[in-house]
């Protein structure tokens, strides 16, 4: 039914409720999963996935928001410090810009490119250990839910203090998420200028969602950019064990398989897409990329990045 039909690396995956890991696995695996990037909170969840699935799993340890947040450094330095030799490969920051709901108290100037960060990402420069870093959303969350700026701050500064960050650790790898923020058509332009630029990044292409609504919009420009830079870009799903119906893995596969490998045109996606529920929905228009850049993207990159 598809065109690339081998193994699949998902390089955007959580495992939050670890009970639930079995059934995940049995629906990844119908949909050609064989091996994933998968982010973990606690080192009990981390342990107990290791040993069903010695294999199966590249891990990012997740960095505590609250201590980055209130620049509580010598803690997460020491944290790192000790991260491979318990046997993660990388390692994750989350600045999605509701985190200010989250934590109120943080300081209101807070930035990712404050210098009293430094020693965090030295550290993790010295370690050799990446850093998948989610920074932004997406345009339309902007939009519907951080219109108080004065609160959550614009996507602009968010992807300067991004890009800042990048370029003062050139030796670090950064996976940045979601197309790093950036799969809106307007912002293309930008993010191939990054990657032409910065040789430490890497993308993915987690929520398929966000991918199948805005790449669907120019065939032509979104295409030309995949094929650009087929050797930078991880598919990625962000599913979780955290539900666990059938419906929700189909749907998101199914969304960026039509999207990476069909001509479709104006297909509904699969699931609902809250972001354009009242605007007339979420349509996938397909890039039909060829399969040698199918093969990169599903699994030669990751592999090639994190199984060395
Ligand atoms: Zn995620």
């Amino acid at each position: 039914m598809w065109k690339y039909n081998g193994p699949i690396f998902d390089a955007h995956t959580h495992i939050g409720n670890p009970k639930n890991l079995e059934e995940m696995i049995m629906f990844e695996d119908e949909f050609g999963i064989t091996a994933q990037l998968a982010i973990v909170h606690t080192k009990e969840v981390f342990l107990d996935a290791r040993n069903k699935y010695p294999d199966r799993f590249v891990f990012a340890k997740y960095l505590f928001l609250n201590d980055i947040a209130h620049f509580e450094t010598d803690k997460i330095v020491d944290d790192i410090y000790r991260t491979k030799d318990e046997g993660y490969v990388l390692t994750k920051m989350w600045f999605g810009p509701r985190w200010r709901d989250y934590y109120e108290n943080a300081p209101k100037d807070f930035r990712i490119d404050d210098t009293r960060l430094e020693p965090v990402f030295q550290a993790l420069e010295d370690n050799s250990l990446p850093l998948l870093i989610h920074v932004g959303d997406p345009d339309t969350y902007y939009k519907l839910h951080y219109a108080d700026t004065d609160k959550y701050g614009t996507k602009e500064d968010h992807l300067a203090q991004l890009k800042n960050v990048i370029e003062r650790y050139d030796r670090l790898l950064f996976q940045l998420p979601h197309f790093a923020s950036q799969p809106e058509i307007h912002r293309l332009s930008n993010l191939s200028t990054w990657l032409n630029q910065y040789s430490n990044v890497i993308i993915d292409t987690a929520s398929s969602r966000w991918m199948a609504r805005e790449l669907s919009k120019d065939v032509k420009d979104a295409r030309e950019f995949l094929m650009r830079h087929s050797d930078r870009i991880l598919f990625g799903t962000d599913l979780s064990t955290d539900r666990t119906d059938r419906d929700y893995f189909q749907g998101r596969y199914h969304a960026q398989r039509v999207l990476w490998e069909t001509r479709a045109q104006h297909t509904p996606l699969p699931f609902e897409d809250a972001d354009t529920r009242d605007s007339g929905g979420t349509f996938i228009n397909g890039l039909d990329l060829p399969l040698s850049v199918l093969r990169k993207l599903y699994w030669d990159n990751a592999v090639r990045i994190y199984r060395t």
